[in-house]
């Protein structure tokens, strides 16, 4: 498999991405700066620093590494997921439309329906892996084409090379929400996306021990104005959280490697479980989106979601009360394993008949699969599942 080849290439981009030695005393990792302001010579005159909502040296080093990762110009990280798309939806005007996914993040969701949309923004929101249902929703007033790939729960795959050249033909951005892939398996804006959004939360921070966003972008007029949106909202992440990320970014490529193997053995396993009615993974040759998936990503991924093939909603309930080293938890991409209930967790805040007309069952069970031996993760579940 030629995609397979330039696989894990980029340990050494991961490793010294956007950290040098500190200038003032050789310090090997960029240090915490943890102060609000910066000392001026004389009025006007500083080194680049006026006060920290607008510039810090670690979140700086950081915001270099996240431009390297993506393959971009520009970097920004802001102090959350959420807000660097709230960044994003602050480009547009009252009256400017969004053409979004069907199948979203569920905090995505939320600020796009209970948010921007009382702010005068339209959102369409349509199933993105049929490029056609995206060329219908395009008007005059379409700004943005928002998307998820893989989504998020349920693993849809968006063609990011069809979708941007449509929204190049149109004049549109294109924004893709990165988190679920990590850049080590895919680059949004070597496709011809615009934006690329990350919860580095997830597979960027990896431990589980910081919520922080991202965006990246080569475009020199996108990135003043996102820029000028980040210091003016001042959602900004503090030094510390960007030491975090800074530091799991180093071993993104090892983690993600290890996330893939121990997902695509997973993966089988519950399509092989006699108890398994579903597994949505995209890296079966049966998943409609695994032919562009292995075109636009390097390897599959951590993220599993399954449903049982018994209705009683106590079989599923048991399932997520019975693991041991899977913990029963919101959020994702970090070393240990999570499972997780969309309908009652993470996506709680999507209506019922909305989850179901998209096909976000009561039965789901997702799954972020973490770097443990997979022996034992399959030994957890099989207990749990019985
Ligand atoms: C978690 C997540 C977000 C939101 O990020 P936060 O860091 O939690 O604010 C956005 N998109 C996806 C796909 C996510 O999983």
């Amino acid at each position: 498999m030629a995609a397979q080849e330039k696989k894990w290439g980029n340990n050494t981009t991961f490793v010294h991405a956007g950290t040098h030695p500190d200038p003032s005393t050789g310090a090997i990792m960029t240090p915490i700066y943890q102060t609000s302001t910066y000392v001026q010579e004389a009025p006007g005159v500083n080194q680049g620093f006026e006060y920290a909502r607008s510039q810090n040296p670690t979140r700086k080093a950081l915001e270099e590494a996240i431009a390297m990762l993506e393959n971009a110009k520009h970097g920004l990280v802001f102090s959350s997921g959420v807000a660097a798309t709230d960044a994003v939806i602050k480009l547009l005007q009252v009256g400017d439309e969004v053409i979004c996914g069907n199948d979203m993040y569920g905090g995505t969701y939320r600020l796009f329906t209970k948010i921007f949309t009382k702010l005068g923004i339209v959102f369409h929101q349509v199933n993105t892996a049929q490029v056609d249902e995206v060329r219908k929703k395009v008007n005059a007033k379409t700004r943005l084409i928002w998307i998820e790939t893989p989504t998020n729960p349920l693993m849809n795959i968006s063609d990011i090379t069809a979708i941007a050249s449509l929204a190049k033909e149109n004049g549109i951005w294109l924004a893709v929400d990165n988190t679920f892939a990590s850049p080590a398996l895919q680059q949004p804006l070597l496709l011809g996306a615009d934006i690329v959004m990350h919860s580095a939360t997830k597979y960027l921070g990896g431990h589980s021990d910081v919520i922080q966003g991202a965006l990246a972008t080569n475009d020199d007029a996108l990135r003043e104005q996102l820029y000028f949106i980040q210091k003016s909202s001042g959602a900004v992440p503090g030094p510390m959280d960007c030491f975090l990320v800074l530091r799991g970014i180093k071993t993104l490529g090892l983690r993600m490697k290890a996330h893939c193997e121990n997902g695509a053995v997973i993966a089988k396993w519950l399509a092989d479980h006699p108890k398994v009615e579903k597994v949505y993974w995209p890296g079966f040759a049966s998943h409609p989106g695994h032919a562009i998936a292995q075109k636009q990503m390097k390897g599959f991924g951590g993220m599993i979601s399954f449903e049982l093939k018994d209705n009683d909603p106590a079989a599923t309930k048991k399932v997520l009360s019975s693991t041991r080293l899977f913990s029963l938890a919101e959020s994702l991409g970090g070393v240990e394993s999570l499972i997780n209930h969309p309908a009652t967790m993470t996506h709680a805040s999507i209506p019922r008949e909305e989850r179901l007309r998209n096909g976000l069952s009561d039965k789901l069970i997702r799954l972020s699969v973490g770097i443990e031996d997979v022996a034992d993760l399959i030994d957890d579940l099989s207990r749990a599942i019985g």
